[in-house]
């Protein structure tokens, strides 16, 4: 009988169930809208519950449109919107408060307590002090539940990010664990002696005996009895590390940047954590066996965001593809600059006040150059990322693999390849984050012998090669760079 692997992708906006076959192709995919709630100014939180159903019911689905039935799932793999967290009652299984989600800011006045210890959390976890990271969740959510210190503290609550509750609701509540991956985000896990760090959890006042256990990506976590047949849980990881998986930057020195909404780009640093002095992020990039990997991280907030923008507020484009087509009709953009600061600018510059501005406008620019200098704008600042990687890794990035909505764009991925002046691979599979969650089950399931086997299947539909000179480059970097600091002065 022909054998699937079963990817949950379990995101901020949606769940979606992805069934691939031994090649890595897609071969059904299903996907629920879940609702966000924003009970106050800045708060974002989801219903629990209403994330298991949802996977329920895409798991259903994936098998129904694929006519197959769990008999022929080898395994299943779990990836996820990271650092969301949950609280849990452990009698019961109900969630004692809603999903807090990564970006909601209601713990940001519990972070501002630990400004003075930055420095230990920074060595220890790889993060900045921030409310992203679930560990201030974690103690709003105790703060905010009836006894719920005291709950936690007699081992009546369990504590979770989506994996690690999914998994839960997936063994019937047999098992509690989650992979290093999600640990690494929580701020409570120490990356570099790979357990949960006692000190901060005195820090944080987490009681232990609410976390879950900590395995490798690739491991056996257990029996998923709850669907029709049992099929094991055999790969869990993050979603940027999933993605990086899912490239295949197995070595280090190999990369990827996903082209969302934002950018998230990824650095394969081997087998020791590297610290950054500018504001990247180091954390586990997946854990095989006993072997931990380590990543650095860096961001960009607004990517794609910026085409929307043309498109719903600016009305300059019907759709995101026209982008392209308007871009193309310029060679240049005239010596404009955009810089899409909507929200701040992320790495390296963490400047939260920033906000966007245009520079460089002439009689002579057209709606054409505007919308060039937006998309440039996406390959700059993630060029901003790279630079600093390349810095603090002494070099040793080797080239970049690309996914996400924005890379259906070739001109922008031409443009960041002649910026970067590196070889832009993009995979035929765009799916990566839950393709590197199934390779990751399939290499603990034995259907994947090892990663030279998974290499020997990963295929790339386009390769863009670097065509600008360097002196081209630097007089146009040197613009943007120019741009982005009168940006940051006006306050
Ligand atoms: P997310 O996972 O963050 O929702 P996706 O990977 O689905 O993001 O990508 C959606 C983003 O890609 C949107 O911001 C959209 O503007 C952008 N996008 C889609 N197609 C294009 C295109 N042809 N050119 C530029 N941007 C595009």
């Amino acid at each position: 009988m022909k054998k699937y692997i079963l990817s949950i992708d379990q995101g901020t906006t949606s769940s979606r169930a992805i069934l691939f076959d031994y090649d890595g192709h897609i071969c059904s995919i299903a996907q629920r809208e879940i609702e966000c709630l924003f009970p106050h100014r800045g708060w974002v939180e989801l219903d629990a519950l209403g994330i298991w159903v949802s996977v329920i019911d895409v798991v259903n689905e994936v098998l129904v449109k694929a006519n197959v039935t769990m008999d022929s799932v080898d395994s299943i793999g779990i990836t996820n919107q990271r650092e969301t967290s949950i609280v849990w009652d452990k009698k019961t299984g109900l969630p004692v408060y809603h999903a807090v989600v990564w970006q909601s800011r209601q713990s940001a006045d519990i972070c501002d307590r630990y400004e003075d210890k930055k420095e230990l959390i920074h060595k220890k976890t790889g993060l900045l002090i921030n409310p992203y990271f679930s560990a201030s969740k974690i103690r709003f959510i105790l703060d905010h539940v009836p006894n719920g210190q005291k709950r936690a503290e007699n081992g009546e609550l369990l504590f979770g990010t989506v994996d690690s509750w999914l998994i839960y609701k997936m063994t019937k509540g047999k098992v509690h664990a989650t992979d290093a991956t999600n640990a690494s985000r929580t701020m409570l896990y120490n990356i570099n002696t790979n357990k949960w760090d006692d000190e901060l959890l005195k820090l944080f006042n987490v009681p232990k005996a609410m976390l879950p256990k900590v395995c490798p990506s690739s491991y056996q976590y257990g029996v998923a009895s709850f669907f029709s047949n049992k099929v094991k849980i055999c790969g869990v990881a993050g979603d940027q590390q999933a993605a990086l998986f899912g490239q295949t930057c197995f070595e280090e020195g190999e990369s990827k940047n996903t082209y969302g909404t934002g950018c998230f780009m990824l650095l394969n640093t081997g087998s020791q954590p590297v610290l950054s002095k500018n504001g990247l992020l180091t954390t586990v990039a997946w854990q095989i066996g006993d072997k931990v990997t380590y990543a650095l991280e860096g961001s960009v907030f607004v990517g794609g965001a910026v085409v929307q923008w043309l498109r719903d507020q600016m009305r300059m484009l019907h759709d995101a593809a026209e982008s392209e087509k308007f871009a193309a009709e310029v060679k240049d953009t005239n010596g404009m600059y955009f810089v899409p600061a909507f929200v701040g600018l992320g790495t390296p510059y963490w400047d939260d006040d920033a906000r966007g501005s245009a520079f460089g406008i002439t009689r002579g620019t057209t709606k054409n150059h505007f919308i060039r200098a937006c998309l440039e704008a996406i390959a700059y600042q993630c060029k901003d990322v790279f630079e600093i990687m390349k810095e603090e890794t002494s070099g040793s990035l080797k080239n970049l693999k690309v996914d996400g909505g924005a890379t259906k764009n070739k001109l922008l991925m031409q443009f960041q390849s002649d910026i970067l002046k590196t070889d832009i691979m993009l995979p035929t599979c765009l799916e990566t984050t839950a393709l590197g969650v199934a390779y990751l089950a399939g290499l603990a399931s034995g259907f994947y012998k090892d990663l030279a086997e998974i290499k020997s299947i990963h295929s790339y539909q386009a390769i863009f090669k670097p065509q600008m000179s360097t002196e081209v480059i630097n007089q146009k970097y040197s613009g943007w760079l120019k741009a982005v600091e009168a940006t940051r002065k006006f306050k």
